[in-house]
């Protein structure tokens, strides 16, 4: 324990200094300001067990952070509450993203995909502006403040950690994000802290939006590391049933399987393998293409070489490969394609099986499927149902997005709409007094 004094009581601790709990203070500070309060005079303060602040924003879109999206709806999140999910975008949207954004004097652009990132195509344009509003507005951080545990003292909380003394605060704040990427700091100890304060989490906490390893049968498909095109990516179950279907670009790897669709389909294909161990992933190649279509497609070629056609559509080594893998020379004329040789390549095009052996796990992983569950929280300001005055924002619920500036919309969100519930209840708090 350090020589220095106790630290003073606080009127709000947010646990964790990510984009769910800076938008969090900020919040609450905007919110008293603008009721012509001097939110200088409340204590906010936000504690954070990393060395460096914000290293997710920061790492974020391959450093230029894809903030939002230009078009957010519960369909882009797994969860099982969409209303939920749905009411909290409508009530802190995308456009409240930009105009907030804005207000701190951070411009963002719209990309061809719909992902939005800022103008400067740098994440610490971002993270920057986030510190100095903060620093503006007098909310306090300390780092690195590692929160082991958290007990319920009534009235308030006390906050422990072995390196620090404890801190009382009125209320509590849980944005201590998933196990994704756990040298940024959160390494999953938020679940841990939510549990002793009376929540459940999911049974099965994930990696999701992870790069996916091949199994030893199908191995081959990484002779073709460095290709990268669009696809469309399926996990279908061992009863033959689609899943879930992810159309975009596809990057195969020395592992495996990287880039958008892969990423978007990992959580799906782990979470149907727990129940159904033969459940696997389809590639279709020709994204547009019906096997009918493919097929049709290669008894239209007549005297053209299956190789020439194929590389109009799919890269040349992509191409060389799928031929082989259903014993045809690609220099074979159209017309010379034996029927059950055509179709098994038409088969291939279309819904190859690609057996995956495992996910990249946590450390590779940006999101993390599952948490704490939604029906625990109160949907009106993300305060808990079992512990009044514990609030929990961000990715430690129990909702994750795909890739596009989803998962930082949920974070902004729901730190903005419990921010702001938190400031209404003290200035309830104040004019009781
Ligand atoms: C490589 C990568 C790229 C990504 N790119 C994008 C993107 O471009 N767009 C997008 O929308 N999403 C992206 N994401 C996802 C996005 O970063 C997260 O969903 C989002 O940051 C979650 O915010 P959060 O505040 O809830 O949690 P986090 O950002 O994880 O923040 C949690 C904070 O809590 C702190 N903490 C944890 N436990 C404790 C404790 N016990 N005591 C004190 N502090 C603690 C951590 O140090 C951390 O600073 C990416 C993620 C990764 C890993």
């Amino acid at each position: 324990m350090p020589p220095n004094a106790a630290p003073k009581p606080v009127q709000v601790a947010i646990i964790g200094a990510g984009a769910s709990g800076l938008m969090t203070a900020i919040s609450i500070a905007q919110a008293l300001e603008s009721t012509g309060q001097n939110p200088k005079s409340t204590n906010i303060l936000l504690l954070d067990g990393s060395k460096k602040i914000g290293i997710k924003i920061l790492v974020a879109g391959g450093g230029r952070c894809n903030v939002t999206h230009h078009q957010v709806d519960e369909h882009q999140y797994a969860t099982t509450k969409p209303a939920i999910v749905r009411s909290t975008l409508k009530r802190f949207s995308a456009s409240d993203t930009i105009n907030f954004f804005a207000n701190l004097g951070v411009d963002l652009k719209q990309e061809p995909t719909g992902k939005m990132f800022p103008t400067t195509d740098d994440a610490h344009t971002v993270l920057h502006a986030l510190l100095n509003e903060a620093a503006r507005l007098g909310i306090k951080i300390l780092n690195p403040w590692r929160v082991e545990s958290i007990t319920q003292t009534n009235p308030g909380f006390t906050i422990d950690s072995p390196d620090h003394h404890p801190i009382h605060a009125d209320c509590i704040v849980l944005a201590t994000g998933g196990k994704a990427l756990p040298k940024s700091g959160s390494d999953g100890q938020g679940y841990k802290i939510a549990k002793s304060l009376g929540h459940s989490i999911t049974k099965d906490i994930l990696p999701a939006l992870v790069p996916l390893i091949v199994a030893d049968s199908s191995r081959w498909i990484t002779e073709l590391s460095g290709i990268a095109c669009p696809a469309t990516l399926s996990v279908v179950a061992s009863t033959g049933k689609h899943i879930k279907s992810f159309t975009n670009d596809t990057l195969i790897t020395h592992f495996g399987l990287s880039g958008p669709a892969p990423m978007d389909i990992s959580r799906y294909l782990t979470t149907a393998k727990l129940t159904d161990r033969k459940a696997h992933l389809q590639i279709n190649w020709f994204p547009d293409h019906t096997f009918e279509q493919a097929d049709q497609f290669l008894t239209n070629l007549g005297k053209a070489q299956v190789s020439t056609h194929l590389r109009t559509h799919i890269p040349e080594r992509l191409a060389a490969a799928l031929c082989q893998q259903a014993n045809i020379d690609p220099t074979t004329p159209g017309h010379a394609l034996p029927r059950e040789s055509r179709r098994a390549l038409a088969h291939l095009l279309t819904a190859t099986t690609i057996h995956i052996q495992a996910d990249r796990g946590f450390t590779h992983a940006e999101v993390t499927a599952g948490g704490v569950p939604l029906e625990e929280i109160n949907r009106k300001d993300f305060q808990s149902r079992t512990c009044p005055g514990l609030y929990l924002v961000g990715e430690i619920l129990d909702v994750d997005g795909r890739i596009g500036g989803y998962n930082f919309q949920w974070a902004w969100s729901t730190g903005h709409i419990a921010g702001t519930a938190i400031a209404k209840s003290l200035l309830n708090d104040a004019s009781n007094r």
